[in-house]
């Protein structure tokens, strides 16, 4: 496994095309807006090790980074709820590796069935490339969201047909692919890019039905990055105003401008009807990941009852109140998380699958959760949030004592710190960690009505009503 400082230099040897406010990026990994997103996913080799975080690796059976492991078992899927949720309390955030450990074991069990069907040999190009990724312990981006265009028109409906990624053209080692993925959680700290398509395929739709990995700094794939709340105040130098000191996210609009693949890293070509089977499992396997927002609840948790403490409220009836309903709502994702784990299946391949209908369940309480949590946070900690004086203002020489003598809550308590937790619970409810924590509880993992679809279809209302007809004598057909 490679060491947190071995991941940083890696990502130096990179050739990326990064554009940032109209200029191109030279130096990515000590750039000041996109460095808190890589010290996060840097703290997922930082703490590599143990049974949460690591993993034996059923290809080569040695010790690898649980995020490259391909689930062995219903308890490999409890490990991995655990790992998300011991990940996003340590970063606050959103540490940006989970959806391409999701790809990768989507592809394990859809490549395996895609070549039951038709005879190709995916599932061992695809073995071969997971070896080389947990071997050399990479990062994968999953690519997943087209641009879509207008979202009544199938893909080979659009005016544009590069609306959705597709394959504009065979040559003899590979395929062609022209087109964008948008919220691309985490692209620049990536080694590698997977592609997977963005909804069901019907025939005509074929050329969009590809799945592929390529290197991150590969030939033609363009990166502009995405506008976050406050993103400028990591360039204002000085230290708290940013809320979390070491940590935060980032998403990119990724372009890929007639990228080649070569025929090794490609793990669907054309066989649209698995499309849907390939969205629904990276879907809920994704969506099990959201135990990352219990970890993140866990750290808005602690500032809001240190701020109440601050405050001087602490023992107010409707804070200890309103603090056991942050507990009790946020355990309740980490409960659905490990549920649908727990619930797990094995597939055909050998890959752990978790249960759909409750991974679906777990991410539709994600879209509500924690703008719940935010509400009380920020009820908790009064106006301040959004009204206290900048961390230069305390350290003028002239105005700074009335900041300092004016931010005072409780006695023995610095007005620094106190407005160190305020910003912290700034950002997480409005600020640049929002982003990860509110936005991306609603539409990460698919927006809440895709959940809403899923769990329609999969939930067995006859059996309900045949339960209570029973009871209460109905006659049943
Ligand atoms: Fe992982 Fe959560 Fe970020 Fe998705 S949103 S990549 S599950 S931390
Ligand atoms: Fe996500």
């Amino acid at each position: 496994m490679k060491t947190r400082q071995e991941y940083i230099d890696s990502l130096r040897r990179l050739n990326l095309e990064v554009y940032m406010f109209g200029e191109r990026l030279t130096n990515i990994v000590d750039h000041p807006v996109v460095r808190p997103s890589m010290n996060a996913v840097a703290a997922t080799y930082e703490l590599a090790s143990g049974e949460i975080m690591t993993a034996t690796s059923h290809l080569s059976g040695e010790r690898i980074n649980r995020f490259t492991h391909i689930h062995q078992s219903t308890d490999d899927l409890v490990r991995k709820s655990k790992m998300e949720r011991l990940m996003g309390a340590y970063t606050g955030t959103c540490f940006q590796r989970c959806a391409g450990m999701d790809a990768l074991n989507t592809l394990s069990v859809i490549t395996y069935d895609i070549d039951q069907k038709y005879g190709t040999r995916y599932y061992q190009r695809f073995l071969k490339y997971l070896r080389y990724v947990q071997d050399e312990d990479l990062v994968c981006d999953a690519a997943m969201t087209d641009a879509k265009g207008d979202r009544r028109l199938r893909p080979a409906q659009q005016d544009d047909p590069d609306m959705y990624t597709h394959v504009v053209k065979e040559v003899p080692d590979g395929i062609i692919v022209r087109g964008a993925k948008l919220h691309q959680t985490g692209a620049l700290n990536s080694h590698e890019i997977i592609v997977v398509p963005t909804r069901a395929m019907r025939e005509e739709d074929k050329d969009y039905a590809i799945s592929f990995a390529i290197p991150s700094d590969t030939k033609g794939v363009i990166y502009i990055y995405g506008r976050q709340p406050s993103d400028t105040r990591k360039l204002e130098g000085g230290t708290y105003d940013v809320g979390n000191l070491h940590y935060g996210g980032h998403e990119c609009l990724m372009v890929f401008d007639d990228v080649f693949v070569p025929w090794e890293r490609v793990f669907m070509y054309k066989e649209h009807e698995f499309a849907v089977d390939l969205v629904e499992k990276f879907a809920s396997y994704h969506r099990q990941s959201y135990a990352c927002k219990s970890g993140m609840g866990d750290v808005l948790i602690g500032a809001t009852q240190t701020i109440a403490e601050y405050n001087g409220i602490a023992d107010a009836p409707h804070v200890k109140d309103k603090i056991v309903e942050m507990n009790h709502l946020n355990e309740t994702i980490f409960c659905c998380s490990v549920a649908c784990a727990h619930e797990g299946s094995r597939q055909s391949s050998g890959t752990y699958y978790v249960n759909p209908l409750m991974a679906n369940i777990t991410k539709l309480h994600v879209t509500r959760v924690p703008y719940e949590l935010a509400r009380m946070a920020q009820e908790i900690a009064g106006g301040i949030v959004v009204t206290i004086p900048s961390e230069k203002d305390l350290r003028d020489p002239k105005i700074g004592r009335w900041v300092d003598k004016y931010m005072k809550g409780v006695s023995g308590v610095s007005s620094e710190d106190r407005m160190r937790v305020v910003r912290l619970i700034e950002s997480l409810t409005l600020g640049a960690g929002a982003v990860c924590y509110l936005p991306e509880s609603m539409h990460g993992a698919g927006s809440p009505q895709a959940q809403r679809i899923m769990i329609q279809r999969m939930v067995n209302l006859k059996a309900k009503q045949t339960a209570a007809l029973r009871l209460c004598g109905v006659e049943q057909a």
